[in-house]
């Protein structure tokens, strides 16, 4: 049987590892950029009468009509620009990948960076052409415009801000490295709702930039819907690759019922910005801790030298859920990544912090 599975499974699939999500039962869960703020009871109510009207034995608007209104509406995207949906924004990269992919063809991005360019790449048989970041996390511009010339690359991938250091890349920088591009460049915004700048108002200023984003970390990561936005030309090409009816009936009425509430989003979202500065000031104060600046709802931490592993089980015990990001990517060592949660529970991880750090290590 192995050797069939060997002979069959593409060497580029049985290379890569699988992506594996930590279990979290119980456990104050600070590891996947989730919003920790549910619904009033309410608008819970509210919302669940609108889910009674469906019919489960349709299949759903093929093109999502109601929610394409409804996020042009509220994201403010012009007549001038297509929209296509997204079964989270992970499915468009896929499309991406799938629309310019083949032999030969490369996806450039930055490392460290979202891990999904990279096994998107793969599974999609592209190459993938990871630039390092400076030591302080900016674009090592000179490296990133030497790869374009050397590698052409069909897509390249900036996440702003980008996960998961949680900086915000220098807009020049990024400028340069659209016109430099051969090829596509996404700018990848799914940490839109804790920074103040965008390229969505840059759309139509060069015809390879596109934006995608998502409504998963400004709190309907169950929704799984992520959104792309540029010019009608390329779109309509991606459009191609989507399976039909991807965006489920579920997801198309929750979210359209969501975002006429987006003022409750955005009051949320706003709290974690604002429980991100006292989140980080907490960190700075631990002895050995090195928190990063960070424009998105998560803190990239770096420990003490080796202690990485046994700070996450001791948070692990003290039932505080975190990434561990040490061995994942040389610059990422002794690194730990925090998301914001509530004021509560961000109490409970820097107090285990305080105490795992005087344990003896
Ligand atoms: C979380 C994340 C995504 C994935 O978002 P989904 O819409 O939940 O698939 C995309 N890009 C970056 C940089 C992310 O951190």
């Amino acid at each position: 049987m192995t050797t069939v599975i060997d002979a069959l499974v593409r060497p580029e699939i049985q290379a890569i590892p699988a992506y594996r999500v930590a279990a979290a039962d119980g456990m104050i869960k600070l590891d996947a950029m989730e919003n920790p703020y549910g619904w009033p009871d309410e608008l819970k109510a509210e919302w669940l009468e609108t889910l009674r009207g469906l019919d489960l034995n349709r299949y759903p608007d093929p093109n999502g009509e109601a929610l394409h209104t409804a996020l042009r509406e509220t994201m403010g995207i012009g007549p001038e620009f297509e929209l296509l949906l997204g079964n989270g924004s992970d499915e468009l990269i896929q499309m991406l990948a799938m629309t310019v992919g083949g032999p030969g063809r490369r996806l450039l991005s930055l490392d460290p960076g979202f891990v999904m360019y990279r096994q998107i790449a793969q599974c999609a048989g592209m190459e993938y052409v990871g630039v390092p970041l400076r030591a302080d996390f900016a674009i090592d511009l000179p490296a990133v415009l030497a790869a374009i010339e050397r590698e052409r690359p069909a897509l390249i991938f900036l996440a702003y801000p980008n996960n998961p250091t949680g900086n915000r890349f220098d807009s020049e920088d990024m400028v340069r490295i659209i016109e430099a591009a051969p090829g596509l460049v996404v700018v990848d915004e799914a940490y839109a709702p804790f920074t103040d700048t965008s390229f969505l108002g840059l759309l139509g200023d060069w015809p390879n930039l596109l934006v995608m984003r998502t409504v998963s970390k400004m709190g309907l990561a169950g929704l799984r819907l992520g959104y792309l936005v540029g010019p009608r030309d390329w779109l309509s090409q991606i459009d191609k690759t989507r399976l039909p009816y991807n965006i489920n009936v579920l997801t198309q009425v929750s979210a359209v019922f969501a975002l006429r509430h987006k003022a409750l989003f955005d009051a949320q979202t706003r709290a974690i910005r604002e429980e991100r500065a006292r989140l980080f000031a907490a960190l700075a104060t631990l002895d050995g801790l090195h928190p990063y600046p960070s424009e998105a709802n998560f803190i990239l931490v770096r420990t003490p030298r080796g202690r990485a592993g046994g700070l996450f089980s001791a948070l692990c015990e003290r039932g505080v859920l975190v990434k561990n990001l040490d061995g994942s990517d040389p610059a990422l060592a002794d690194c730990l990544r925090i998301t914001v949660g509530t004021p509560e529970e961000n109490a409970v991880l820097v107090d285990a912090l305080r105490s795992a750090l005087c344990a003896s290590g």
